[in-house]
């Protein structure tokens, strides 16, 4: 059965990605410096990627780790972004940062932390940009989906939803990625669900067959960390993959994309 989602083709077609092609955000956790921001879209860009990850507010677990380069990185990001003409997405911690990250970003990212903030979703619902919704860890599909509805309640319709994986008893996985919620979603909402296999598994070894079941369940898209030299990354190296490995998984993706086709999302 097809399924009609306008914000999914509306989203796609604001960048020019082709009907047929899964709907693909990455780039580094956060941007460490220019150079390496650079170099990482350079790549990004010649794999025919428009949507870049560009964390400059870090929600670190610890208060001692690398935070992001804060507002310092919004001339940086503004310049590479320009210069490769991509979208950025960005996450915003509260709603004071809303108006700043606006200059730059083009899709305002709720991270796992934030889900039930429902004063910033409110106010997310209130501005233009459209939101990426990642599912808090500890929340259920119902209480995922209705986070969402404060945004659209306020009048922005513009929400992707993303799976980035739950807190379980599994000690293996950073996080268990829970793919039963990509069907789920599809049947339950008539929002666009993409899924996270960074946090979703915290290891670099196995975000490739994460991200491959992701599609294969029917995810409209994947956001994915890449860095030029993971063991080096200041946060989430251990799951980012380096430029060799983020190529490989994106001609698996696509094909298996093309594979599933709009009848089997
Ligand atoms: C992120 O995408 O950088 C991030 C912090 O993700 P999450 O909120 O899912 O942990
Ligand atoms: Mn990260």
């Amino acid at each position: 059965m097809t399924r009609l989602c306008p914000v999914l083709t509306a989203l796609k077609a604001s960048v020019g990605i082709p009907d047929d092609e899964p709907l693909i955000i990455a780039g580094p956790c956060a941007v460490e410096s220019e150079s390496m921001f650079d170099e990482t879209v350079q790549m990004l860009v010649e794999h025919g990627i428009r949507f870049v990850r560009a964390g400059i507010f870090k929600p670190r677990t610890s208060p001692f780790t690398f935070q992001g380069m804060g507002e310092d990185a919004l001339e940086v990001i503004g310049r590479v972004a320009a210069k490769y003409a991509v979208a950025l997405v960005s996450e915003v911690m509260e709603s004071e940062q809303i108006p700043i990250l606006s200059t730059v970003a083009s899709v305002l990212q709720v991270g796992t932390r934030n889900m039930d903030n429902y004063a910033l979703l409110k106010r997310l619902g209130c501005q233009p940009l459209p939101v990426l919704l990642k599912r808090g860890f500890m929340a259920d599909s119902k209480e995922f989906f209705l986070a969402a509805e404060y945004v659209r309640r306020e009048g922005n319709e513009r929400v992707v939803l993303c799976e980035r994986g739950i807190r379980t008893f599994e000690s293996a996985t950073r996080n268990t990625l829970d793919l039963n919620v990509v069907p789920i979603a599809r049947l339950a909402t008539d929002l666009p669900i993409i899924v996270d296999p960074s946090h979703g598994t915290g290891r670099s070894d196995i975000v490739i067959p994460m991200a491959r079941a992701a599609i294969a369940a029917g995810a409209d898209g994947l956001m994915v960390e890449v860095h030029p030299n993971p063991p080096k990354a200041l946060s989430d190296g251990l799951q980012s993959l380096d430029f060799e490995r983020f190529a490989a998984m994106l001609q698996e993706v696509r094909a298996i994309y093309a594979f599933v086709g709009e009848g089997g999302r």
